[in-house]
């Protein structure tokens, strides 16, 4: 295949060169001005910037793709109790269960069994909340359960905690259709996705290997999850990675446990990636992972709120942090409104980061945040809510570094991959020159998106093949 007239990005200086590129047994084969071969497939870039594909650094695939079967329930489409009875009332003509997702208390506070009874009697409904910790049930949902064997006890209020695995089972663990899921992150340029769900164990390895072979799956796969995550393993494009420790203020572990669960894991030379979305988790992690010492790929998810003092702890410890900056625009507004005000420069942060020189990578945790991994560069660069209330200016990154955030390999995600002769052509190609790009920084740019030399989105229309 061959690529003409594309502009090579380079990141994070952002310096571009015009140029063809020769994909062959997926790679780049050579750069230059190369003349096309008799039976070659020729994609004209039309002088688009041409970028590695995207990594999506902390998802949750199996949740992303239910998520496209479910009933949204939270802002910003559903921002009242009128709205959210509305919704589910239409939804509720379905058969079978409904699903909704996203559910946050600024709609309708605390919902319980009793206010979903209100609104659905007859017809099972689950909500989940947008932490991906609560599941809401109505009364129909609760019997349902209740029927099935291995119900255990089920709170009378319907709002049950930390259960997914349980739910799992109990709901029949009908798994959601992958391809549809996998086609839209293709189109908005990704070629590989680090997964990050904690209960990912070697049933979740053989699932998500099926759907590579398959071709359900056009991504390739790195696999976070628990112990009995089988490590290390690569089949298939699915390889196994970090153990998944999840950290919450209201249940934190025995701090020895956790240290001797982190030593477990670097025994096994297998890195940690530490969930952290409070100062209490992040101050317990870092000095849980004191305690124990490093695996040079350990990880903080989120780091959702990191004052100054725990900045330069991440400095001095080494760590990498995975941040999610769509949060800033999804969910600005009401961080503006509900957290102290002393909070607001500490939250997702960026552009301090890596003033200081900890090592930043990007992802999106959808289905909890909206999977468009450009959302995410774009609040990076702009830090705007929805409303267009900015949060955080000093954490302002240049496009580039944005770009930067999600161009990384799954081993190594804060260093951008390099377009190269020899690279993995893992490629997204946009419809414009990155000088107008770095300034719209949307997914509707994506023309083409290449795993392995092979075309798993192309809006180009002119992938022919030359007579
Ligand atoms: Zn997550």
């Amino acid at each position: 295949m061959l690529i003409r007239n594309a502009e090579i990005v380079d990141l994070p200086s952002g310096r571009v060169r015009s140029a063809d590129l020769r994909l062959a047994h997926g790679r780049i084969r050579q750069i230059g001005s190369l003349v096309p071969q008799p039976g070659e497939i020729l994609i004209d870039a039309g002088g688009g910037a041409l970028l590695p594909g995207l990594h999506d650094h902390h998802i949750h695939l199996m949740s992303f793709a239910a998520s496209l079967d479910s009933v949204r329930c939270g802002p910003p489409e559903v921002a009242s109790a009128d709205a959210l009875s509305s919704v589910l009332c239409s939804a509720a003509t379905r058969t079978g269960w409904l699903r909704g997702i996203g559910y946050h208390e600024s709609v309708a506070g605390d919902i319980d069994s009793r206010w979903l009874d209100a609104r659905i009697a007859d017809h099972p409904v689950r909500i989940q909340h947008r932490s991906g910790r609560l599941w809401i049930l109505n009364s129909a949902a609760l019997a349902a359960l209740r029927d099935t064997d291995s119900a255990p006890v089920l709170p009378g209020d319907g709002r049950i905690y930390d259960q997914d695995l349980l739910l799992g089972e109990l709901f029949g663990r009908t798994l959601p259709p992958m391809t549809p899921a996998s086609r839209r992150l293709a189109s908005y340029g990704v070629t590989a996705v680090t997964d990050m769900t904690p209960s990912n164990d070697e049933q979740a390895f053989t699932r998500f290997t099926d759907l590579h072979s398959s071709g359900h799956l056009l991504q390739s796969v790195h696999l976070a999850g628990s112990m009995d995550l089988p490590y290390p393993s690569n089949r298939h494009g699915v390889v196994t990675g970090a153990t998944k420790i999840h950290l919450h203020d209201s249940s934190l572990p025995v701090f020895e446990d956790l240290c001797e669960l982190i030593r477990a894991s670097h025994a096994n030379d297998r890195p940690v990636a530490v969930h952290c979305v409070t100062e209490v988790a992040l101050v317990f992690a870092l000095a849980a992972l004191r305690e124990t010492g490093l695996h040079q790929r350990d990880r903080i998810e989120h780091a959702s709120v990191t004052p100054p003092s725990l900045v330069d702890q991440l400095y001095e410890s080494g760590l990498l942090v995975v941040t999610q900056t769509n949060f800033v625009a999804e969910r600005g507004d009401e961080y503006l409104e509900d957290l102290p005000k002393q909070e607001h420069p500490w939250l997702y942060r960026a552009g301090t980061f890596l003033a200081r020189g900890v090592r930043l990578a990007g992802g999106t945790d959808a289905p909890f945040g909206e999977a468009d991994p450009w959302i995410a560069m774009h609040a990076a660069v702009t830090r705007t809510t929805r409303t267009g209330a900015v949060l955080g200016a000093a954490e302002r990154l240049t496009p580039e570094q944005a770009m930067a955030l999600f161009a990384g390999s799954c081993e190594v995600p804060e260093i951008p991959l390099r377009l190269e002769e020899g690279a993995v052509a893992d490629l997204c190609l946009l419809s414009e020159p990155w000088g107008r790009a770095r300034r719209l920084l949307s997914s509707d740019l994506v023309s083409a998106t290449l795993r392995r030399g092979e075309l798993i989105f192309d809006r180009t229309g002119a992938s022919l093949r030359d007579p």
